[in-house]
């Protein structure tokens, strides 16, 4: 779905930009109208395809709000982060058989649509969680090994809410993960539907304590307008499973962005 969206306003974009440049090149040899509609093509490539995380700098992928002031991820700092009545966040998540994909960016689950948040009076349907090895937001500095992100849609509209999970080493096995990390997909991109059930809420951490900020997705094309919802209190994983995850993916984490003049809002405690 999100990726529908994304492509729909990626050749949105990529025609009106092969038109423009047509129409200036009305009267150009058909050489240099193939050279152009080519460099459109790797235009267009870039922002799906071409973008990794050796080079971070995503500013100039096209059709992208990477270079925008308000990015994500972001470090907390206690500096910028004001304490605030925000209301209790509402679960409805139901258990589902998990589809995952290794997307060649992530590992990535998908739910159905029955599942589904409210963050400030507003519903959020569940789509999808993926993990950042090592996390993506840092807390003061301090950046645990994996972060877990649920996507969730506001019914109706496109706006995002996605909920972040840290997670850092203990001692046990987390049974949550292991259901997952033991089934991602030997080949990329390939969706695998399984019997494995998943519920959400068994997962999300006990302690309601949470940040709260307004950025934009962690990867290309970096949409804006994304409500953050991070909790403070991490969730364990086992040493050997940590290690194991690095083997997918030991490095998918975009480095953390300005925060400009925004605010963090955190739960009182
Ligand atoms: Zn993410």
């Amino acid at each position: 779905m999100k990726k529908t969206k994304f492509m729909n306003r990626f050749c949105q974009g990529a025609v009106l930009t092969l038109a423009m440049l047509m129409g200036a090149c009305g009267s150009e040899t058909e050489s240099t109208v193939e050279s152009v509609e080519n460099a459109v093509k790797e235009d267009v490539a870039s922002a799906e395809e071409e973008w990794d995380y050796e080079n971070t700098n995503w500013e100039n992928i096209s059709d992208s709000e990477c270079r925008s002031n308000v990015q994500s991820p972001v470090d907390i700092k206690a500096e910028d982060v004001i304490e605030a009545n925000l209301e209790p966040i509402k679960y409805n998540y139901t258990p589902f058989d998990m589809r995952i994909v290794d997307t060649g960016h992530a590992v990535q689950v998908y739910g159905t649509e029955n599942s589904s948040i409210t963050v400030e009076g507003k519903e959020h349907q569940f789509k999808q969680f993926h993990f950042h090895y090592p996390a993506e937001h840092t807390v003061d500095g301090k950046r645990y090994p994996l972060e877990m992100h649920l996507v969730h849609q506001e019914k109706g509209s496109d706006n995002l809410a996605v909920l972040g999970i840290f997670i850092e080493e203990g001692e046990q096995v987390n049974e949550f993960l292991e259901k997952v990390f033991v089934r991602v997909p030997e080949e990329k991109e390939k969706e695998v539907q399984t019997d494995v059930t998943l519920t959400l809420s068994d997962y999300i951490p006990p302690a309601q304590t949470h940040y709260t900020y307004t950025g934009s997705l962690t990867t290309p094309p970096c949409t804006v307008g994304v409500d953050w919802v991070l909790y403070k209190e991490p969730i364990k994983a086992s040493q050997a499973q940590l290690e194991n995850f690095a083997k997918y993916y030991s490095n998918n984490a975009r480095p953390v962005q300005p925060l400009n003049n925004r605010k963090i809002l955190k739960t009182m405690e």
